[in-house]
């Protein structure tokens, strides 16, 4: 019997624990694992036993949360990761080498343009930014070195929904993975991999742990990519030398690309979850989706009266009838266009300061996903290191600020709105 999301969110990749019978998911706060003896030992090492060896590669508690995630994405398996950024990293790790290319979306947040246009050249990558709206242009974007396609569902901070459908139809044809970042939209509202992505990335530090407590991110693999069919990905297809020549695909099929996250990517680059983080994410999962349908609808409420408000100029939220995006909603998110959008002030960056400094349920805060409502100016602070072209492009401009409507009533968050507003330009 294939279970409804409510009940997976709660129980998926969870049991009592065997030995206690304890019914939430222990925090297993152990470094290492007792080997029954010097085989199993050798046999773990080896790969040819799946088991616990040492907490940078698996946890038990870690484990629990990527089953979860991987459940909720309709995803083969998981990974988990000390961050969103982790996840990023080690989603691109196996596919990338040096002088290989990934073409990513011109709007995402703001440190996955730092983190693609700047710190992955050291590792000898690059990224070509395109617009996503404009198919010709990514598919002209894609050349002989490019390994991944990369975009957000619901792209922050203006949450502008990509179709999804349309480009994972360029990255088949090209036989490249789509890898989609979900975190604005969360496996409540939108699952990527039904929409043709290979690769599903996440910063479970915002919706999925849902109350600003702690960082971690997570990749979730579909399971579908084959990744033998061309010379392109030879990580997974080829020899690999540090398991005495095993290769992924042909030895673990479908989690292929799992095995490689664990075995190679966090043995080696160590961006390891802690149990503890895992433990706070799987307790705000079991409530993503009432939350989630609550950041949609005090969203809807807001945005629409945000738009009628005179010292606004404009409100980039898809779930309005005036947004360009708004035909998407349907296709991609039918449950609603998330909490995230961004409104310009007719007053300019001036205005935008008095407005984020006179908040008072609002918190300037660098963080989405809460249950309490946030903002931040962008512009001078997580789109700070763009260029003023970049910040335009990715929606993030001078007189641009980001809400995250939270869990409150919606009358309250208003009511706090309209005295900011009146305040900024008075
Ligand atoms: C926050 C965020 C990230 C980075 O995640 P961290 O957990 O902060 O490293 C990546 N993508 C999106 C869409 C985000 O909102």
């Amino acid at each position: 019997m294939a279970y409804g999301f409510n009940t997976l969110q709660v129980h998926a990749g969870a049991a009592p624990d065997p030995t206690t019978g304890a019914r939430n998911t222990p925090i297993y706060q152990t470094t290492a694992y007792v080997f029954r003896d010097a085989d199993h030992a050798a046999a773990l090492f080896n790969l040819q036993e799946v088991g616990y060896i040492y907490s940078r590669l698996t946890n038990p508690t870690v484990a629990v949360l990527a089953e979860r995630i991987a459940t909720l994405e309709g995803g083969q398996g998981a990974v988990c990761c000390s961050s969103g950024h982790a996840a990023q990293l080690m989603a691109l790790f196996p596919l990338m080498s040096p002088g290989m290319n990934v073409v990513a979306s011109t709007r995402a947040y703001g440190g996955t343009i730092t983190q693609f246009s700047q710190t992955i050249k050291r590792f000898g990558w690059s990224a070509k930014f395109v617009d996503f709206d404009d198919l010709d242009a990514v598919e002209a974007a894609i050349d002989e070195n490019t390994r991944a396609v990369f975009c957000e569902s619901i792209a922050n901070p203006g949450g502008y929904i990509t179709d999804l459908d349309a480009i994972s139809a360029i990255s088949d044809a090209a036989g490249i993975p789509l890898i989609v970042d979900n975190t604005s939209a969360t496996p409540y509202l939108c699952n990527p991999i039904e929409h043709g992505a290979t690769l599903v990335v996440h910063s479970t530090t915002k919706y999925l742990t849902g109350n600003g407590t702690v960082t971690g991110g997570c990749v979730v693999d579909s399971g579908k990519f084959d990744w033998s069919a061309s010379d392109k990905f030879p990580s997974l297809s080829q020899p690999e030398p540090a398991y005495h020549g095993l290769k992924f695909h042909e030895t673990f099929g479908a989690l292929a690309y799992t095995f490689h996250g664990i075995a190679i990517g966090l043995r080696d680059l160590g961006m390891t979850m802690n149990p503890q983080a895992a433990h706070y994410t799987l307790m705000g999962i079991e409530t993503l989706s009432l939350r989630m349908e609550r950041h949609v609808q005090n969203a809807e409420e807001i945005a629409g009266w945000l738009e009628g408000h005179d010292a606004v100029d404009h409100v980039t939220y898809a779930g309005l009838a005036s947004s360009p995006y708004n035909d998407r909603v349907a296709k991609i998110c039918p449950k609603g266009a998330g909490g995230l959008f961004t409104i310009s002030l007719k007053g300019g960056y001036d205005s935008c300061v008095k407005f984020v400094d006179s908040l008072e349920i609002f918190s300037h805060v660098a963080n989405l996903g809460d249950t309490r409502s946030l903002v931040i100016h962008s512009a001078s602070t997580t789109h700070r290191q763009l260029s003023p072209e970049q910040q335009e492009a990715a929606g993030a401009g001078p007189n641009v600020v980001r809400i995250s409507i939270g869990i409150e009533d919606a009358k309250d968050l208003i009511a706090d709105l309209d005295q900011a507003l009146n305040t900024a330009t008075a």
